[in-house]
């Protein structure tokens, strides 16, 4: 089942118009997992955050379907509710705020949106709990402020955590691995799988093909300059790391 359609996207940086995306076209289905690479500035944080609606781009041009819907014409609030997940490149801190406070918030303003009862915070306690253990988290840093002092691989798993809680049916992970070791990348690999089935999907921006010893996409695309220049399956990976980008460059 098409789960996303992206049709010739274009977009431009709202303040500047500077034009960042230049047609990106892509299609992913239930239970898919893609992978995007490319060279640094090509257009993959951007393209995740137009997704959910980030406010620094305006679409110039294409479409974006999503379980059917114009998901250009819905506001980033209803793209969550509507299941879709980002997690950020760099995690923002939150200070005077606790992590799980944050995340009871975040989990019951979503809860509302849906018509379902809110968790007060000792329900909530037993609803993340279990999760911790899925991103192998320690339970201090619920107590923290959010990502306030955290390392970069605890933010990681926090922003796995967030996606544990709130759920997802396209999650997408902007550099998740990026300035992990190689133990907190397996565990972030496994939550991820752990958080997979046959109904929801993952578009994951990395630039490290180490990643892809533990999770296996379905799919690989190579972004340039804005594009989506090729699509396959592991095997661009594999030049990838043999030839590097001008190997399997589209220009
Ligand atoms: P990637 O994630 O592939 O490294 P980005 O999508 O972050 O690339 O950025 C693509 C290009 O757009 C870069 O040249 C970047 O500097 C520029 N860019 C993206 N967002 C902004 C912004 N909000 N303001 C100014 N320039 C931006
Ligand atoms: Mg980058
Ligand atoms: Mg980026």
């Amino acid at each position: 089942e098409l789960l996303l359609e992206v049709k010739d996207l274009s977009a431009v940086i709202a303040e500047s118009k500077q034009p960042i995306l230049k047609g990106v076209n892509l299609t992913v289905r239930e239970g898919e997992v893609h992978v995007v690479m490319g060279k640094n500035g090509s257009g993959k944080s951007t393209f995740v955050k137009v997704l959910v609606g980030h406010p620094d781009y305006e679409i110039t041009g294409g479409s974006v379907t999503y379980k059917g819907q114009d998901l250009l014409e819905m506001d980033p609030e209803e793209r969550a509710v509507a299941g879709l997940f980002m997690s950020f490149q760099s995690p923002v801190e939150i200070p005077g705020v606790s992590n799980i406070d944050f995340l009871n918030m975040a989990y019951n303003s979503r809860r509302r949106k849906l018509g379902q009862p809110e968790l007060g915070p000792i329900e909530f306690y037993g609803y993340i709990a279990p999760k911790l253990e899925l991103v192998n988290m320690k339970v201090d840093l619920l107590n923290r402020n959010v990502n306030e002092g955290f390392s970069g691989g605890e933010k990681k798993r926090n922003e796995i955590l967030q996606l544990a809680v709130l759920g997802a049916d396209l999650a997408m992970l902007d550099e998740i691995d990026s300035g992990l070791d190689v133990d907190a990348l397996r565990d972030v690999a496994k939550a991820v799988n752990g958080l997979l089935t046959s109904k929801n999907s993952v578009l994951m921006i990395t630039h490290y093909l180490r990643l892809l010893e533990f999770i296996t996409p379905n799919y690989i695309h190579i972004m340039e300059n804005g594009r989506i220049v090729k699509t396959g399956d592991i095997s661009i990976a594999k030049v990838l790391e043999k030839e590097g980008y001008k190997a399997i460059s589209g220009t």
